[in-house]
């Protein structure tokens, strides 16, 4: 039994014209900066982006470190989310590595860092505090889109009192997908379109729209000064995120990256991989966010089951009253059901490339079959 595998949108596996691409990409050594694939990935995603450089990153993880540590000098700090990716999840490294102070806020459900908590926490320049240098906030964060009004509000007042703003855009894409659907639609129905069971109807279809799903990335990134991408999440590379910036600010970071053990040799297999994820996977992320909305319809309506209706890829399932007590049993039945996912009281279903419509169905007979015995 083939598993529908909703733990991660990382967990896709390269598609045969992806490997194709990488087995034919020219390659050189990307630390005497002559792999013609890795310079080609970089220019692009700075150009559709908005911005002047881009740097391949091994992880997403390395590419907000150099990121940060670019933006930021020994005893500086940055403001971000108490549950962010650049705070929580990425082993405290700005900290142990360098010298930079995170200062964590409390998120809103939606998301967003309050302005006024931000404004509250910026520092006068006074020898008791770090110095305040960088915003960073995470967009997508949780499968939510921030609301854009407010990323502009966010990063104004950042700029206006002088301090830098790095986005964490590790699903930048699924949030320009999102973004491009509220604008192209009533937003009162903004729920996006079914799409087909079919294998051939999971490829690289491309929308109308799509002109819009690109201008949408870059007006969410010309709010930074530097953003974050990551290859290896919806846009289904193996490897790989990138960093973009200006040229110096790309400078700085390459630098960092050497000193971090990030300096890749024949890198452009890799960077291949991603140069062929922006041509063909990017507009089809509306199909997972189909999908991640079908998935939520058809778990709602099950008693113990509190489900939140998804913005982008990610179906967030609560456990509630005397559900919460089957959680276990929960988990057992659906991994022999073949369908993978995590949380323990607050279920998470991402889709991705490698899961379809029979997944989804897969996954929502198996979740109703254990709560109908
Ligand atoms: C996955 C993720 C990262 C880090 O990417 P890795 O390649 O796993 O290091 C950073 N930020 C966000 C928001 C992510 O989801």
């Amino acid at each position: 039994m083939n598993t529908a595998d909703f733990r991660s949108d990382t967990v896709t596996q390269p598609t045969a014209d992806m490997r194709a691409a990488m087995l034919d990409a020219p390659l050189g050594d990307d630390v005497f900066a002559d792999d013609p694939s890795v310079n080609a990935l970089q220019d692009k995603i700075a150009a559709m982006l908005g911005f002047e450089a881009a740097l391949f990153m091994p992880t997403g993880t390395q590419s907000n470190l150099c990121g940060i540590l670019a933006h930021c000098q020994r005893g500086d700090e940055y403001i971000v989310g108490q549950l962010a990716h650049t705070y929580r999840w990425e082993g405290g490294g700005a900290a142990v590595l360098g010298s930079v102070q995170p200062q964590p806020l409390n998120h809103q459900p939606d998301g967003t860092l309050l302005l006024s908590d931000i404004e509250a926490a910026i520092k006068p320049d006074d020898a008791h505090f770090a110095k305040t240098k960088l915003l960073t906030l995470e967009n997508t964060w949780g499968g939510k889109l921030l609301p854009f009004a407010y990323v502009q509000a966010a990063t104004e007042l950042a700029k206006a009192r002088g301090l830098s703003r790095h986005l964490d855009g590790a699903r930048l894409f699924n949030a320009a997908v999102a973004q491009a659907a509220l604008k192209g639609t009533d937003p009162t129905d903004a729920a996006p379109p079914l799409v087909g069971d079919g294998p051939g109807q999971r490829s690289t279809r491309s929308g109308e729209r799509g002109g819009d799903v690109y201008a949408q990335a870059r007006a969410i990134a010309s709010c930074f000064d530097s953003a974050s991408v990551c290859f290896s999440k919806g846009l289904g590379a193996p490897i790989g995120s990138a960093l973009c910036g200006s040229k110096d600010f790309i400078a700085r970071a390459h630098r960092i990256r050497k000193m971090a053990g990030g300096g890749m040799r024949q890198a452009g297999m890799l960077a291949a991989a991603a140069t062929h994820a922006l041509d063909h996977h990017v507009l089809r992320l509306a199909e997972d966010h189909a999908l991640a909305a079908r998935l939520a319809q058809g778990l709602r309506g099950i008693a113990g089951l509190e489900v939140e209706a998804p913005q982008t890829n990610i179906v967030f399932v609560d456990l509630v009253g005397a559900a919460r007590a089957q959680s276990a049993a929960l988990q057992e039945h659906l991994k022999a059901q073949g369908v993978l996912i995590t949380g323990l009281y607050r279920l998470r279903f991402v889709t991705h490339l490698d899961v379809d419509g029979a997944a989804v169905d897969r996954a929502v007979a198996a979740v109703r079959s254990f709560f109908a015995a």
